[in-house]
């Protein structure tokens, strides 16, 4: 026999193996569903589809959201599981729901539903459990200013400053550089002035000229201020019309300018949620920052902006109020 005499019934054979092993033929299929868009599989067999189509629209009744499927193949079975959550006040609710399908034998049977729930505040629970802490510099912007940005870039945190007017000018780009690093940039008056003595309408000017410096640099108005020498009275509390911030660990680096006895105080005294009072003026100051740092690192704190720690300890700051921590 010759060998074209084989040709044809090879040919033959192959496309009969080729169609029995490939009697799948699944395709995609994109529905919109009353929440939204879902791809998934269409198998072509009319029940197991039908069966699908109506899983699919009964899942997405009420604030139901699918998100997308998962198809394994394993023993000739198909097993597809479709995702789907749903929001509820400060809940999330996850579904998955599992089928298996067996295509030669025309079935589908749905195997599993497993739900899970997630709040929406754990991630604030978890906040909670962390130990945050806030870096305050005042009195600045300086020349020495930069040498505290290079060692907060250094380690990459944050911190706040409470920044003078007077101090802005001249100074505009250590603002923008600070801006731009990610610090939180405060009001802290603009001539240092004990504000306690001065009538409302200088009070007033001494905050509004700050805040506006600071606005023309960053495109941003401050919304924290702390009062030179962090005096308040009734009359400043309702003139400032901002939270007003002052500290609870006092470095005391203008009295010491001793970078050990800095760093000292601070490793001593710091508590969960603490607000940290330093001055990003003196050359001690930075200094002390370069240790103080990797120390309360090693602590297990975390460095945070004044905005932040209030956030994430789940305390909303109100204006006129007065802040010394975050507990
Ligand atoms: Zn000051």
């Amino acid at each position: 026999m010759k060998i074209r005499y084989f040709i044809l019934p090879i040919l033959i054979i192959s496309l009969i193996v080729l169609i029995l092993v490939s009697d799948e033929n699944i395709t995609n299929r994109e529905v919109s569903l009353v929440n939204g868009q879902i791809i998934y599989p269409y198998f072509g067999k009319k029940d197991i589809d039908k069966y699908i189509d109506n899983y699919l629209n009964e899942c997405s009744k009420g604030d139901n959201f699918l998100v997308d499927y998962d198809l394994i193949k394993n023993n000739k079975l198909y097993y597809l599981t479709f995702y789907s959550h749903s929001y509820n006040d400060n809940t999330i609710s996850n579904n998955n729901s599992s089928f298996v399908i067996d295509l030669k034998g025309n079935t589908i049977n749905k195997t599993q539903n497993i739900s899970y729930e997630y709040d929406f505040y754990n991630y604030d629970v978890k906040n909670k459990n962390t130990k945050y802490i806030a870096l305050t510099f005042d009195d600045g912007p300086s020349y020495n200013t930069n040498k505290v940005l290079d060692i907060l870039d250094k380690y990459g945190i944050p911190a706040t400053f409470f920044v003078l007017g007077k101090n802005i000018r001249e100074n505009e780009d250590i603002i923008e550089r600070m801006d731009n690093l990610g610090m939180e940039i405060g009001n802290h008056t603009f001539n240092h002035l004990l504000l306690t003595k001065k009538r409302k309408d200088k009070i007033k000017w001494e905050i509004e000229t700050t805040n506006n410096m600071i606005f023309e640099i960053t495109g941003k108005y401050p919304s924290l201020f702390r009062p030179s020498y962090g005096s308040f009275n009734k009359k400043i509390k309702k003139v400032s019309n901002m939270p007003i911030i002052i500290w609870d660990v006092d470095t005391l680096d203008w009295k010491y300018h001793n970078s050990e006895k800095i760093v000292e105080r601070v490793v001593n005294k710091v508590r969960d949620g603490d607000i940290i009072l330093m001055h990003d003026i003196y050359s001690a100051s930075a200094n002390a920052l370069d240790n103080i740092i990797p120390m309360l690192r090693q602590m297990g704190y975390t460095f945070v902006t004044i905005s932040d720690l209030f956030y994430n300890k789940g305390i909303t700051l109100e204006k006129g109020k007065v802040y010394g921590y975050a507990r």
